[in-house]
């Protein structure tokens, strides 16, 4: 298939590791350079968030690792990961990082990356779809529009500590951005409300949960900021899960055009 674009593709040096994003799941949303990494890589350390049809692309001499942390189930250490990439890379093998998503948006990219170089590992960044983006237009919801808002803002719910992260500034978030699309929301979705409405927006406004987007499962719970803990509970909104706030949310009422 790569024959059939008439294009270079960097070369996949042995000893090098690229960090690549999967996208959100749909593989058709992978990026040719992702694709191309795919083909060609010796080992796959992805996370668990990369959609299996996207593993099944990955030819049979690559040796597929399940390496990737996911909120309440047992994981590998982030130091784990690191040292596992630099182990395969110093053998000499063609190391493909997979992330789902992008993997400098809330993917620890950055700390691997940091990591190689402290071990002065060539590596190579593949950006991906980032779910924020792309798992909101599967649900029908663009991040921006002229009417509603000219910012977005993207978000963690969950910090390292696994509490509400403190080091934002909720207030001031909620104050300026007119569009918030929260990930990791659903362990601290009733923190997250109190934070806006606290911070003076309205119960009423228009907010979204997209539970698994951009794959066969997709569900989107349209819902208020009042009521979205109550909502996504009897809704039974599984992660991964994106929160949106905002008026952007309701255009889904004439742009929904995908359907699982
Ligand atoms: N690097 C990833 C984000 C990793 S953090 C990216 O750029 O998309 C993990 C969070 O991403 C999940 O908890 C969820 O909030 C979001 N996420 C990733 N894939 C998703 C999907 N297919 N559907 C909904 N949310 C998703």
């Amino acid at each position: 298939m790569m024959n059939d674009l008439d294009m270079d593709f960097p070369t996949f040096e042995p000893g090098w590791v690229w960090l690549v994003g999967a996208g959100p799941g749909d593989p058709g949303l992978l990026t040719l350079h992702a694709l191309h990494a795919l083909k060609s890589a010796d080992v796959i350390v992805h996370d668990a968030l990369v959609d299996d049809r996207i593993l099944a692309m990955a030819p049979k001499s690559a040796v597929l690792e399940s390496m990737g942390k996911r909120g309440g189930k047992a994981s590998p250490k982030q130091t784990e990961i690191t040292a596992r990439l630099i182990d395969l890379a110093k053998q000499g093998k063609r190391v493909l990082r997979l992330k789902g998503g992008d993997p400098f948006v809330f993917g620890r990219g950055p700390e691997e990356a940091e990591a190689l170089v402290a071990e002065q590992i060539s590596f190579r960044v593949v950006p991906g779809i980032t779910a924020g983006i792309a798992g909101l237009a599967y649900a029908g919801i663009p991040v921006t529009a002229k009417a509603t808002n000219s910012a977005v803002a993207f978000v963690t719910g969950h910090s390292e500590t696994g509490e509400v992260p403190d080091s934002l500034d909720w207030h001031a978030l909620a104050k300026s951005a007119a569009v918030v699309v929260v990930y990791m929301p659903m362990r601290h979705l009733e923190g997250i409300r109190s934070k806006f409405l606290a911070a003076g927006r309205s119960p009423d406004e228009a907010a979204a949960i997209v539970s698994k987007a951009c794959t066969p499962e997709q569900e989107v719970l349209e819902t208020t900021i009042g009521t979205c803990v109550e909502d996504a509970a009897k809704a039974g909104m599984k992660p991964p899960s994106l929160l949106v706030i905002g008026e952007v949310v309701r255009l889904r009422e004439t742009l929904s055009w995908w359907t699982p």
